[in-house]
């Protein structure tokens, strides 16, 4: 049996990884090493820091770096950065605050993470031009705000992230415009949840511009303008968020093979093409459930999950990794948009499927009981084999039920079959039949 666990990078994958194998066995050397100071900190909370519902960048910690010292006994070092592998010899070679030295293992994580992307924008580094990834660049965005009090902000990026930092910003007061270069926000949650997004961001007054593309900053050391299609407005504060690209430089280097998306090629345990060298999360692939495909799943479940699996794995239990549906859930304002699967139909063709879909609107709670909103779902499935490909919900109140249609797919439901799940129903949850239930029996009717 392996004795020696070495993780690299302490975040979501590396901190599960760590704790799961030191919880199944106590007698393993567990060591962590994490570049930065900050470890097992929830980065998705970021936006709420900068919003002011959080308190403490510190609130986003789930544990502190003492307690998976002392109370785990993992070996964890702040910090120290791992700058070479070597599988011949497996040893990773890592730089610390004592020097260089190198660390052997019988295990290894490569739980690298992402980098922000940021575009050869003129002026990007410019004062008060940030990305936001990680928890200095948030504490950075933080007190910028409150020091400098922009008045007008310009975010880069219709995405999740992009629209979360426009409703932080908008919360502290700076009037926001929002530049998206394709014809719509929220692209991977589709047409039908970017059309309800994108009124309603126009209704809490953020300045929205689709198909523009952005190609600099301008200012005097500090940004005072953005720069798009041979125009310019004013930005005291701009935040780029257009995506993110995996850490997979050092695995590169080691010859560890990566897949078709360019992040780590993994298999169904997490192993790459090296014996006892794993890597998950944000620096890896994951199979999809619907296409069986290889994809990028940049997301806090995908990367605990299989975190806590090659945890497990490496005490001497095989245990996969699992699947993603790439499901996700934001909120934008007032409104939450989800999305899980396959939500368009080109997509859908490509991944050999003959897709048809229906899209509706139905109340969340019982008609007569007060406080419901109107729900927009959409359900896409496979016209020859009747399964569930995937779907889209947006509305005021009650997004989450993507979960039902996330469940559908890793359960490989035929439409007939969610249209005849148990779900529950009282008047100030759900109509009698849930919304998602409603798709799916008109879906049902348009395939018959
Ligand atoms: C603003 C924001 C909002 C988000 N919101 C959501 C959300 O609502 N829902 C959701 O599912 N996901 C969300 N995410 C994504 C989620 O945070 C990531 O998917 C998750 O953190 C990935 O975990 P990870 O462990 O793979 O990588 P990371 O969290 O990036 O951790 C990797 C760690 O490795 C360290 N490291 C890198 N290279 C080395 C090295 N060579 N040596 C030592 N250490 C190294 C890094 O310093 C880092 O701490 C959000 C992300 C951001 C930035």
């Amino acid at each position: 049996m392996n004795n020696t666990f070495v993780v690299v990078g302490g975040d979501a994958a590396g901190m599960s990884a760590a704790s799961k194998a030191k919880r199944e066995n106590p007698e393993m050397d567990v060591v962590v090493f994490e570049k930065g100071e900050w470890v097992s900190y929830a980065a998705c909370g970021m936006p709420y820091y900068v919003k002011g519902e959080v308190e403490a960048l510190e609130d986003l910690v789930t544990i502190p770096p003492e307690q998976f010292r002392q109370e785990r006994d993992i070996d964890l070092r702040t910090g120290h950065e791992v700058v070479d592998l070597n599988p011949n010899t497996e040893t990773v070679t890592v730089e610390g605050p004592d020097g260089q030295f190198d660390q052997p293992y019988d295990s290894l994580l490569l739980g690298m993470g992402a980098t922000a992307i940021e575009p050869p924008f003129d002026g990007i580094d410019l004062d008060g031009v940030f990305t936001i990834h990680d928890m200095d660049e948030a504490d950075a965005i933080e007190e910028y705000v409150s020091e400098q009090a922009p008045e007008t902000a310009a975010i880069v990026g219709g995405g999740y992230v992009g629209i979360e930092m426009a409703e932080a910003l908008d919360a502290r007061g700076v009037d926001v415009s929002l530049y998206e270069m394709l014809p719509n926000v929220l692209q991977p949650f589709g047409t039908e949840v970017a059309d309800v997004v994108e009124e309603h961001l126009g209704e809490r007054g953020v300045d929205l511009h689709l198909d523009t593309a952005v190609s600099g900053f301008a200012g005097d050391g500090r940004v005072e303008h953005v720069e798009f299609e041979g125009s310019s407005a004013p930005a005291e504060i701009a935040v780029v968020g257009v995506g993110v690209t995996p850490n997979v430089a050092l695995a590169e280097a080691a010859g560890i093979e990566l897949g078709p998306t360019g992040a780590i090629a993994t298999d169904e345990f997490g192993r790459t093409n090296h014996d006892n060298v794993y890597a998950a999360g944000d620096c890896a692939e994951a199979n999809h459930v619907v296409t069986g495909e290889p994809e990028h799943v940049p997301l806090a479940l995908t990367a605990n999950r299989a975190g806590r699996a090659i945890g497990q794995t490496v005490t001497g239990a095989p245990t996969p990794v699992g699947d993603t549906a790439g499901t996700a859930i934001v909120k934008a304002f007032d409104l939450g948009a989800a999305r899980t699967g396959i939500v368009d139909e080109e997509r859908a063709s490509e991944a050999g499927f003959d897709p048809i879909s229906v899209t509706i609107s139905a109340g969340s709670r019982a008609h007569y009981y007060p406080g419901g909103e109107e729900l927009t779902v959409t359900l896409l499935a496979d016209r020859d084999t009747r399964r569930v490909l995937g779907g889209s919900v947006v509305g005021r109140e009650g997004a989450k039920r993507i979960d039902t249609v996330a469940m559908a797919l890793h359960g490989e439901m035929t439409v007939t079959e969610l249209q005849n799940a148990d779900l529950a129903y009282a008047p100030p949850f759900s109509p009698v039949w849930d919304p998602v239930l409603t798709a799916a029996k008109v879906l049902g009717g348009k395939l018959a």
